[in-house]
C-alpha cells in the first residue's frame, strides 16, 4: 500500500490530501524522464502509454480545429458531436446502447473516476476494488473520505474476482464495486459467465453501485466479444457507471479525453464537479476524440497483433529468467511479475524496482498497485526497446 509523501504530510494541506500519494505510475515515470535529462539511458517500462503514432486522420482533425477557430469553451460534459460519437462507441464497441444524455466527456478517464467518486462518497463509505489494482483507484476512495476494501486476487485465479468473494465483501456501507477489465495491472479479462454471476450478487444489494472501467476493452486477447457488466446485465445498467476513452486504444494519450456513460443522475453530478474543475474538456482534443471514435477502425486489429506479440515476447524472456515469472495476460498491454523468490535478495519490491532502475529499466514496484513481492512492465514500447530492456533485466536478477 502506498504511504502519503513525507514532504505533503508534513505540509499545511487538507487533511484529504494528507490521506493520499502521488500516482507511482506517473512518479516513475517522471523520474526516468529526469534521469533521461540528465544523459542516463533509461528504457521506460513505467506507464501505459502505447508508442504507436496517433492515426493520421485524428491528427488531422484536431488541426482543422485549430484552423476552424475551435478554441474556446465547449459544454461542460463535452460538444453535443463529441456525446454522440462518445455514444456510438459505447453501443459498436462494447454493447450498451445509451443516449447522448446519459454520457459525458471529461480530461482523460481519470477525471470521470475521480468526479464520479467524489460525487457519490461520503466518510464511512466502503469500496470493493480487486487487488492488485490501478495505482489511482484506492488513493481517490482515500482522497474522497471512503474506506478501501481489497477484494484480494492471484495469478493462480487469473486475478478475478469470484461471486462468493464479492458476496461475503458486501456490507450495507459498500457504495461502490470498481471493476476493470481487462484489467491494469494484471490484463484480467472477465468472460461474460463471470460478468453475470456478479451481476447475481449485485442484484441482492441494490445499495452497490459499479464502476467499470473497460479503457482496455479493445485490447484483448482472448476470442469472442469485450463483455461488460452493463451490457450483460442490462437491468443493472442503472447503477453502473462505464468508463472508456482513446488514450490506450487510439494512442491518444496526451489528448486527455475520457468518455463514461451511466445513470442520468451521476452523470449530472460528474458534470456539476466538473464545472468547478476543469470545466469542459479541451476543445481540439474533443475534435481528435470524434474523428477518432467516428473514423475507420481497422488499425485496431493490426494494433493488437503487435501488441500480443510482444506480451509474449515479454512472457517468455521473463519466465526464462531465474526468480522471476509471470502468467500470461490476457487484455492491456501489462504484465505482473512475480518476484517473490529475489526478495531475500533485494529486501522489498520498491528495492528490486530502484535496483532495475539502477540498470538502466523503469518499472512499477507491485505494492504500487496493492500486490507485493513483484513489478509491472508496461510492454507498450517497441521491440528493440523491450528486447535491450529484457537484457538489462536479465543483467540485474542474474
Ligand atoms: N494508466 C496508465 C498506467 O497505469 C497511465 C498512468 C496513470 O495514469 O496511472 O500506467
Amino acid at each position: 500500500m502506498t504511504k502519503p509523501d513525507a514532504h505533503i504530510s508534513a505540509a499545511p494541506v487538507s487533511a484529504a490530501l494528507a490521506r493520499i500519494a502521488p500516482s507511482r505510475t506517473t512518479a516513475m515515470t517522471d523520474r526516468a524522464m529526469e534521469l533521461r535529462s540528465e544523459g542516463k539511458d533509461i528504457i521506460s517500462l513505467s506507464v501505459g502509454e502505447p508508442d504507436f503514432a496517433t492515426p493520421v486522420h485524428v491528427v488531422a482533425a484536431a488541426k482543422a480545429a485549430l484552423d476552424a477557430g475551435d478554441t474556446r469553451y465547449t459544454a461542460v460534459g463535452g460538444t453535443a458531436r463529441m456525446k454522440q460519437a462518445a455514444a456510438l462507441h459505447f453501443a459498436r464497441d462494447l454493447g450498451i446502447e445509451v443516449p447522448a444524455a446519459q454520457v459525458t466527456v471529461s480530461a482523460g478517464g481519470k477525471q470521470a473516476i475521480f468526479h464520479a467518486l467524489l460525487a457519490t462518497l461520503n466518510p464511512g463509505d466502503e469500496v470493493l476494488i480487486p487487488a492488485p489494482w490501478w495505482v489511482s483507484y484506492p488513493e481517490i476512495v482515500r482522497f474522497a473520505g471512503a474506506e478501501v476494501v481489497a477484494l484480494p486476487t492471484d495469478a493462480a485465479g487469473g486475478f478475478r474476482i469470484s461471486a462468493a468473494q464479492l458476496a461475503a465483501a458486501i456490507t450495507p456501507r459498500t457504495r461502490w464495486l470498481l471493476l476493470n477489465s481487462p484489467g491494469n495491472p494484471t490484463g484480467a479479462t472477465y468472460p461474460p459467465e463471470e460478468l453475470r454471476a456478479l451481476g447475481e450478487v449485485l442484484r441482492a444489494n441494490p445499495q452497490v453501485l459499479v464502476m467499470s472501467d473497460d479503457i482496455y476493452a479493445p485490447l484483448r486477447y482472448t476470442p469472442g466479444a469485450h463483455a461488460t457488466l452493463a451490457a450483460e446485465c442490462p437491468d443493472l445498467a442503472p447503477r453502473v457507471l462505464t468508463v472508456s476513452g482513446v488514450s490506450k486504444s487510439h494512442a491518444m494519450t496526451g489528448f486527455r479525453i475520457g468518455v463514461a456513460c451511466g445513470p442520468q443522475w451521476l452523470i449530472r453530478a460528474m458534470e456539476t464537479l466538473q464545472s468547478h474543475s476543469s470545466g469542459n474538456p479541451c476543445s481540439i482534443s474533443q475534435a481528435a476524440a470524434v474523428a477518432a471514435f467516428e473514423g475507420p477502425q481497422d488499425f485496431l486489429a493490426d494494433w493488437r497483433n503487435r501488441f500480443r506479440a510482444r506480451r509474449d515476447r515479454v512472457v517468455a524472456a521473463i519466465n526464462a529468467l531465474p526468480g522471476l515469472s509471470t502468467p500470461v495476460p490476457d487484455g492491456a498491454f501489462y504484465c505482473m511479475v512475480d518476484a517473490a523468490p529475489l526478495m531475500s535478495r533485494f529486501g522489498n519490491d520498491d528495492a528490486l524496482a530502484l535496483h532495475l532502475l539502477e540498470h538502466g529499466v523503469a518499472i512499477v514496484a507491485a505494492s504500487g498497485f496493492g500486490g507485493k513481492d513483484g513489478f509491472r512492465i508496461s510492454f507498450a514500447a517497441d521491440e528493440a526497446q523491450l528486447d535491450e530492456a529484457l537484457r538489462r533485466i536479465a543483467a540485474a536478477v542474474t
